[in-house]
């Protein structure tokens, strides 16, 4: 038998993901390869959600029966209502209102009164069946959103397709698979899992997934690490022979499949399964010890937040500072931007809950995926390399005087500093800096208390700063180096392009010697240098990025144990000989492997070995 992961791409797209991944057919035992997202091993029965999209077909109602169909569509898009506000409220609980937001936009939607009465006008006029009505009301709106130019309309998109295959499920009279209630546990399968299946994941049920698309850095991988369910994305789009509940194993370590193993395989498995769960309860133990490594060598270790809601976990769990605070995420999904005094509360907060540790606060980074509704801004062809972040803040003088003083404002309640991204240019330091003191005058003239000292960074995360490190550094007081841009841009590879994911590549030597020199240029200024972005929780590069000389990692919650479980085992002389070589060779995958042997030696648990 075979199947066909359920798309969502259109069929162009998914042709084209067709021909740079060749399917391939497993055979029992056989290994299919992907790329590991989230840590752990699962061992279980496969859930393929297989699904081709509903295609209605149109059919001819009898006008007695009209009212029934219109009573049927009515009743499907109730249906369709409670289950988004349970979903909604699910997510809320688990990961909190920022992503149960994204399904406000589904009930906007489903809510909207014109569709629903062009859907039953439809039923009427054309006497045709309520899904293939509400399949041609919703496909009218999607092609008038293609036509818009502003990206945040023309990003409700896929909003749409989700919505329209969730009514018209309803309408045909299936339901979608709830990841939430599975009578099993199972390891899922899937072409993609948009976020109103991701947010129903539990980890009892869904004990590992595999997708065909996603990267590193993509919402579905970022949510399973912070469920801890095991996790890989990139497995083949068609997969010959396998079906639903037969036995596999997921290896998140090595993002490998096992479909149909052997006995021997699961009984090894099983084995490697209990020693991590062993050693995971003794990295759990550690969270009291300091991030040293054996020769005394100390780094110090930070938590990226997006709200301020996420303090009080740090707190409870690892007690340290928050290395990035993104504070766009106050703006996102908001009906009016936050004003001086709702931002001051905001950051005020965190540095209160946090101290005696510290919070960077970095300034608006808004463009790129990331847009204000509110703004209206012109669409732009290539966002990520368009009015971005401090660019974007210095056309918008009011708005960044705005932040900046309520950030300064915050500094007078705890150890604030304040952290300007993307910058490429000494000039636009020299724009943010003259923003500061404007805001600081504002602030005196209003007699409101401050800390006159506070630290200014810049994100090293454009290829020109890293290059330019040395001169930057003579106007800031640190550096914070954000791998995913750093990467992205250094590449030319869009982080948000599924095709080239592939050239995600943090242990690509060119990378290495970027990141080289912006530590020689720190030193040489005698300015010190936090890693924010994902590389950072990595613990691959655990060792490079301490031979290197970074003083402060910084990265989501679950990762902080295992970098410090790794560090603890590591020495100083050991790192650096790893990075000397690491600049010499010619690929990225000759220097994965030289930190895969060197963490193997260290933790091998780490590999889940
Ligand atoms: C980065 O680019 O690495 C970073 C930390 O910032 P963001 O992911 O928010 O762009
Ligand atoms: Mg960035």
């Amino acid at each position: 038998m075979r199947w066909r992961l359920w798309t969502r791409l259109s069929d162009s797209s998914a042709a084209n993901l067709g021909k740079s991944k060749p399917s391939r057919a497993p055979v029992a035992g056989e290994t299919i390869n992907g790329l590991g997202v989230s840590a752990g091993i699962a061992i279980g029965q496969i859930l393929i959600i297989g699904r081709a999209d509903p295609k209605p077909v149109e059919q001819f109602i009898h006008e007695n029966a009209l009212d029934a169909e219109c009573a049927r569509f009515r009743a499907a898009r109730d249906l369709s209502v409670r289950q988004i506000e349970e979903l909604r409220r699910r997510v809320a609980e688990v990961l909190g209102e920022k992503d149960a937001g994204v399904f406000d936009a589904h009930l906007m939607i489903i809510g909207d009164l014109s569709v629903a009465t062009e859907t039953e006008q439809l039923i009427r006029s054309r006497r045709c069946n309520a899904d293939f009505a509400f399949d041609q009301v919703l496909g009218r709106y999607l092609k008038m959103l293609q036509q818009v130019e502003d990206p945040y309309f023309r990003d409700r998109q896929s909003d749409i397709r989700d919505i329209a295959s969730r009514v018209i499920r309803n309408i045909q009279g299936e339901t979608a698979t709830d990841l939430a209630s599975l009578s099993e546990p199972r390891i899922v399968l899937a072409h993609d899992l948009p976020p109103s299946e991701t947010a129903s994941m539990h980890k009892g049920s869904v004990i590992g997934f595999a997708t065909v698309i996603g990267s590193r850095t993509s919402h579905t991988a970022i949510m399973a690490r912070s469920l801890g369910i095991p996790a890989l994305v990139g497995i083949p789009e068609d997969l010959d022979g396998a079906k639903n509940g037969d036995m596999a194993i997921l290896d998140g370590y090595r993002g490998q499949i096992i479909l149909r193993p052997t006995e021997e395989q699961i009984g090894a498995f099983r084995e490697r399964q209990r020693a991590q769960e062993e050693w995971i309860r003794s990295v759990v133990a550690e969270s009291e010890l300091a991030a040293e490594t054996l020769d005394g060598f100390r780094v110090q270790l930070a938590a990226n937040i997006g709200l301020p809601d996420e303090v009080a976990e740090i707190r409870r769990s690892h007690g340290v500072g928050v290395g990035l605070f993104r504070s766009e995420y106050l703006f996102i999904n908001q009906q009016v931007l936050p004003d001086e005094e709702k931002q001051y509360e905001a950051y005020r907060r965190v540095a209160e809950e946090i101290y005696p540790q510290s919070v960077i606060v970095r300034t608006l980074d808004i463009g790129g995926d990331k847009f204000l509704s509110h703004l209206n801004l012109p669409g732009e062809l290539n966002p990520f390399l368009g009015i971005r972040a401090i660019r974007f803040c210095l056309t918008q003088p009011e708005l960044f005087l705005t932040q900046l003083r309520a950030i300064l404002r915050a500094s007078a309640h705890g150890k604030v500093r304040i952290l300007f991204p993307m910058i490429a240019t000494v000039e636009e330091i020299r724009q943010a800096m003259e923003m500061l003191k404007k805001a600081r005058k504002q602030l005196d003239e209003r007699g409101v208390p401050y800390n006159r000292h506070m630290d200014v960074g810049i994100m090293i995360e454009v290829p020109s700063a890293a290059m330019l490190a040395d001169r930057l550094a003579e106007h800031v007081d640190f550096f914070s180096i954000g791998t995913n841009d750093l990467i992205q841009y250094a590449m030319a590879a869009d982080r948000s392009n599924p095709a080239t994911a592939y050239l995600y590549q943090p242990t690509h030597p060119a990378i290495i010697r970027l990141l080289r020199d912006v530590m020689i240029a720190a030193n040489k200024r005698g300015i010190w240098v936090s890693v924010c972005g994902e590389v950072a929780g990595d613990p691959l590069l655990t060792p490079l990025l301490l031979g290197l000389g970074i003083q402060e990692l910084s990265m989501s919650l679950p990762s902080i144990g295992r970098v410090k479980h790794l560090l603890r085992g590591m020495r100083m002389h050991e790192a650096e000989a790893l990075v000397a070589k690491s600049v010499t060779c010619s690929t990225a995958a000759e220097v994965k492997a030289l930190c895969e042997a060197y963490v193997r030696g260290v933790a091998p648990e780490m590999l889940g070995e």
